[in-house]
């Protein structure tokens, strides 16, 4: 008969939760343990991500924020790349591809960006481990710190808490508004309560429903409010893997010592896997809508296992073919929907490259003014009227010169002169073209070529071609 081993688990701090199951709200508060393992390592390296929406605002390049939405010149600066509403198309190909990878994702690992990145449960994470530091970190801990009077050391811990909490949050909102205007601008402003009205409203909301979610509603909002929770359902398959409890292995679970005598199965019902779960579930009862596929569970699960010398993977990342039905799970190439996924990532990810590396310097049109649509002059030469707009995407003021083609004999008036276009701006000129009589043919439409040349950087220049009309 095997010796009953010692298992450094409170066992008994977590017998309450015999009912235990997804938390949508009227169990009370989660109060997650926290421990270490592979998972864990995961998601602090996946958190970490978040470090690029708090620090890239302060990055320059070419002396300007180097990545900057800047709405009131409706113009974003993406590095040394400056799209403009006409090129929006490259930011609509970019999120349609993170939109497809969340889908390609879920498909193949389940939730992994709820459990890994997602910025509520991120915050999430952050707002609970402070409050593990000062409060308690378990259940037993959290129940005796809410119970004991009101003294000195309960009033200030509660009262750091709440301090770090609302600094993480005006710190989150603060930085939102780092991307749509200069960093360092924008602190300065802040500061000295001289920040743009926008500013001050997009700090008090994302500081209110930061403080709020991460804080009070945590994994409710994921249960209640995330519209990508309930999607998800249908981007699953049978050979999508996620945390799952393999019931054959583990049942009939029972306590190890009786585990021990009575050949049970593995799962020797310590409830850790449950104890860790930051939604509050529990995973031996089958997928449930609560899981945000962390994997919390499986390290808490191998830390038993390796102690009871059992092998890992009581819980583990399965698919259901594997754990149903006893077959591998087929390769990403055999699985028709990742490869949808995939040729539509290909797609977007070509569109993205194409879009960078196509940017055109300037945006040039010219209208042609059709009433009317031509002048006869009193020689009897024929007058059309343009107007023509361009667009300066770079960054130097240019000096541009038209001039126009296609129609030789033709008089220009209005172009003889250089224009100056600043950087982000357009500006219309108005221009004439004369046809002599003498000219003039059967037909009533001429091809005629707008050219505009930087005198300042003959590299660009740009055509439009447009019509000169003559009556019929
Ligand atoms: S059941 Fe496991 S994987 Fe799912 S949320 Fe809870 S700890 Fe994370
Ligand atoms: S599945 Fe693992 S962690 Fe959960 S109760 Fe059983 S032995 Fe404990």
């Amino acid at each position: 008969m095997s010796k009953p081993i010692d298992i450094p688990v409170r066992v008994e701090l977590y017998d309450h939760l015999n009912e235990w199951e997804v938390n949508t709200g009227e169990q009370g508060k989660v109060v997650p343990r926290r421990m270490k393992g592979r998972y864990r390592t995961l998601k602090n390296y996946g958190m970490c991500v978040w470090l690029i929406y708090f620090l890239m605002p302060y990055l320059r390049w070419d002396n300007r924020q180097a990545i900057l939405f800047d709405i009131p010149d409706r113009q974003f600066h993406i590095f040394a790349a400056t799209i403009y509403p006409q090129d929006i198309w490259v930011l609509s190909l970019t999120l349609l591809f993170f939109a497809i990878l969340l889908a390609a994702a879920t498909s193949i690992a389940g939730r992994v960006f709820c459990g890994y990145f997602c910025f509520q449960t991120v915050w999430t994470d952050v707002f609970t481990f402070i409050e593990g530091k000062l409060e308690g970190n378990t259940p037993f801990k959290r129940s005796q710190f809410t119970a004991m009077p009101w003294t000195v050391m309960k009033l200030t811990r509660k009262v750091v808490k709440h301090g770090l909490w609302i600094g993480i949050s005006l710190l989150t909102g603060l930085t939102f508004s780092a991307w749509f205007t200069d960093a360092y601008q924008l602190w300065g402003d802040v500061l000295q309560l001289q920040a743009a009205t926008p500013v001050w409203v997009a700090l008090a909301i994302f500081t209110f429903f930061t403080y709020w979610f991460a804080g009070f509603m945590r994994e409710q909002v994921c249960f209640w409010l995330c519209p990508y929770a309930r999607l998800q359902g249908v981007m699953y398959d049978q050979d999508t893997v996620l945390p799952a409890y393999d019931a054959t292995r583990g049942e009939p679970r029972g306590k190890f010592t009786r585990q021990a005598t009575d050949n049970k199965g593995a799962c020797i019902d310590c409830k850790l896997c449950v104890a860790v779960c930051p939604t509050g579930i529990d995973i031996r009862k089958g997928q449930q809508e609560g899981c945000i596929t962390c994997g919390l569970c499986i390290d808490a699960c191998d830390s038993i296992m390796d102690k009871i010398n059992q092998p890992r993977g009581l819980i583990r990342y399965a698919s259901y073919k594997e754990l149903h039905q006893g077959k591998k799970t087929i390769s990403l190439f055999k699985r028709p929907r990742a490869l949808v996924y995939g040729f539509i990532l290909l797609l977007s990810v070509s569109g993205v490259i194409y879009g960078f590396s196509s940017f055109s310097p300037t945006e040039f049109t010219v209208t042609q003014q059709r009433k009317p649509l031509y002048i006869r002059m009193s020689n009897g030469d024929i007058q059309n009227k343009y107007t023509l707009k361009l667009l300066n995407k770079t960054d130097a003021v240019l000096e541009i010169q038209y001039h126009v083609s296609g129609l030789e004999e033709a008089t220009v008036i209005g172009l003889d002169k250089t224009f100056k276009v600043e950087p982000g701006r357009v500006i219309p000129i108005t221009a004439f073209v004369r046809l002599p009589v003498y000219m003039q043919d059967e037909s009533n439409l001429h091809k005629i070529e707008f050219v505009a040349t930087a005198v300042n950087n003959p590299e660009i220049t740009d055509t439009y071609e447009s019509v000169f009309i003559t009556p019929p």
